[in-house]
This record gives structure tokens, C-alpha cells and sequence, in this order.
């Protein structure tokens, strides 16, 4: 019978390779992934990736602090492809590789474009994750004033 406590060793050792790697290549998490969450590699008490930046800093992630890829691959845990960034980094980020698309399309839109649902969603959270007005309203290519509104929920009401 195998012994939860020799995987477990495994695992963790696995870890502390990966977070002082100095290979260019990707290192995938081989002991299954958490496909609700993004494909993340599962361990616990935390993501696999996570507890390899952890290791790879010597501390603890702050509050507010997140582990992100700089390789874009969910299950790497190669700590030279991991770095602190704020949870309103990753959303940049993710906007800017294009993972979390609006449905408006860009090219068409300028100062009298309205928002729709999704890019009202998108900037409510975006906005609660830290990015500022200012910030949206130059990436909608809106007035500050009408991203503050629509945060503040003056505007697209029903949108939940
Ligand atoms: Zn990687």
C-alpha cells in the first residue's frame, strides 16, 4: 500500500526542483490539476504553482499578493517563470493577452459607443480587483466619469 506521507515528501520535493530551476522549459505539475480553476496543478494546502513561488521567495505571499506566469502555462511551476503580481496585474495581464475578451469590438468603438453587458461585468471587476477609473475609462475609451457611474452601479442597474 503506498504511503501518504512518502507521496507527499514527492510532491514537495518535486516543488522545491522546480522553484530553484534554472532550465528555460516549462515544468508541469504531474500530480493532477484543479480543471475548475484554470488547469492550476493541485496540491494541497494550496496550487502547486503558488507553493513553488513560496519557496522559491522564503516568505509567505502578502495579502493582495498573487503567484503569476510569466510563461502563460497554468501547471508550471518553474520559479523562474513565477512572480509576485497583484490580483489587478493578473486581470491586466489577462486583458492584455486577450484571455478575457470583451464582446465590444474595439475597433469600432469611440466616444459614443455604449458599453455592453460584458464590459460591464468586466469593469466592475476589474474595478473591485484594484484598476482604477481612469485606467478603464482609457481602455473603453469612455469618460472616467461614466466608468464611475457604471461602478457605483448608477448606470446598467440590472447588470448583476
Ligand atoms: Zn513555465
Amino acid at each position: 500500500m503506498e504511503n501518504p506521507c512518502s507521496r507527499q515528501r514527492e510532491k514537495i520535493a518535486f516543488l522545491i526542483a522546480a522553484a530553484f530551476s534554472r532550465d528555460g522549459a516549462c515544468i508541469a505539475w504531474p500530480y493532477g490539476r484543479n480543471n475548475q480553476r484554470g488547469g492550476y496543478g493541485k496540491w494541497r494546502p494550496q496550487m502547486a504553482h503558488r507553493a513553488a513561488l513560496i519557496i522559491k521567495l522564503g516568505r509567505p505571499l502578502q495579502k493582495g499578493e498573487q503567484a503569476q506566469h510569466t510563461c502563460d502555462n497554468p501547471p508550471c511551476c518553474n520559479g523562474s517563470h513565477l512572480i509576485v503580481g497583484s490580483h489587478a496585474d493578473n486581470i491586466r495581464d489577462a486583458f492584455a493577452r486577450g484571455l478575457m475578451t470583451c464582446k465590444l469590438p474595439f475597433g469600432e468603438m469611440h466616444h459614443s459607443a455604449k458599453l455592453n453587458e460584458s464590459c460591464v461585468r468586466f469593469i466592475r471587476e476589474a474595478n473591485t480587483a484594484g484598476l482604477n477609473y481612469l485606467f478603464l475609462a482609457d481602455m473603453f475609451k469612455v469618460s472616467s466619469v461614466a466608468i464611475g457611474k457604471v461602478c457605483r452601479r448608477a448606470t446598467w442597474k440590472k447588470v448583476v
